[in-house]
């Protein structure tokens, strides 16, 4: 048996077309859509996440506007920058990115970004909404792991479903919206003692760890569905997820890859809900 590959990409693309239909007609009504991505760092992998949210905003129609605070910015400043761009009424959506400087917290900072705007569920109150079961946006990668597994069909209710991470930005808020579709969730981290007794009885596991190739088949059941939200830069420049494929593809019945998984989707739907932010304003 090998595991059927779980694809992002046909999704991702539906989503795109549909936001830049819609980003098309905000700007038609003299709604021009926009994305502020607040940036206080020199990490090189963030930077890149950012020119690519940026080029992947530019297709669909939405500006994406990159303020940079550059890596020694105090976290007053970051949360001045945030409080004034949502209050800027020609700003629809607004990221912060991590990593942040040495004592800025994200989640406290995250707060000064108004609810309305706050497209990748980073305040707080969204976090919290979501477990309320009220309407939030979404961190974008939790509600694509749910997308991915919706667009191929994979039943959740009721099912066994392990998610292994517990950050604020995926595995909690992936929990919750997976026992908001009845799956019996059951979340492991780093303190879970036999982390593959957690994860070989589940029927769905998703990996959000950010190690990669930690999950094998000792931590898979045959045929279980395989969720790798695990985003680990190579030496070589490429990308690997949390599962070691070779090992998990014999033993799964299916498998999303990485890259072409969840990580286009995330993309797909960040932008999805700055145009649907705009539209509500
Ligand atoms: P994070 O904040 O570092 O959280 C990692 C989680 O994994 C923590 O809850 C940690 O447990 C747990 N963990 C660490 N080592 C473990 C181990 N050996 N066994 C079990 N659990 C362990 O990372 P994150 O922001 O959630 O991101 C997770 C991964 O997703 C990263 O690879 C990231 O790059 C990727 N990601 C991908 C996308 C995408 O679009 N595809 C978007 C966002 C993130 P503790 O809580 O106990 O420390």
């Amino acid at each position: 048996m090998t595991a059927r590959v779980l694809s992002g990409r046909e999704l991702a693309a539906a989503i795109r077309a549909e936001t830049a239909t819609r980003a098309a007609l905000l700007a038609e009504a003299g709604t021009p859509v926009t994305l502020a991505v607040v940036v206080a760092t020199a990490d090189e992998a963030g930077a890149w996440y950012v020119r690519s949210i940026a080029a992947a905003a530019a297709k669909v129609g939405i500006t994406c506007d990159v303020v940079d605070l550059g890596p020694d910015a105090a976290p007053e400043t970051i949360r001045g920058t945030l409080a004034a761009l949502s209050a800027d009424d020609a700003v629809h959506g607004i990221i912060l990115q991590t990593p942040l400087p040495d004592g800025a917290v994200p989640a406290d900072l995250a707060g000064a970004i108004v609810f309305g705007k706050d497209v990748d569920g980073a305040n707080p109150l969204s976090l919290g909404r979501l477990a309320a079961g009220l309407p939030a946006f979404a961190p974008a990668t939790a509600e694509a792991v749910v997308a991915i597994l919706d667009h191929h069909g994979i039943e959740l209710r009721g099912r066994r479903v392990t998610v292994i991470g517990r950050s604020t930005v995926v595995g909690k808020p992936a929990a919750h919206l997976l026992l908001d579709r009845d799956a019996t969730v059951t979340v492991c981290h780093s303190r879970t003692k036999d982390l593959a007794g957690s994860t070989s009885t589940a029927d769905v596991l998703v990996a959000a760890v950010g190690r990669a190739g930690l999950i094998t088949a000792e931590h898979v059941a045959p045929g279980a569905v395989v969720v790798d939200v695990g985003t680990n830069p190579t030496a070589d420049g490429g990308l690997v997820g949390d599962v070691d494929a070779v090992s998990v593809a014999p033993v799964a019945g299916a498998l999303t890859p990485v890259p072409g998984g969840v990580g286009p989707v995330t993309t797909a739907l960040l932008l999805n809900h700055t145009v649907r932010a705009a539209a509500s304003t």
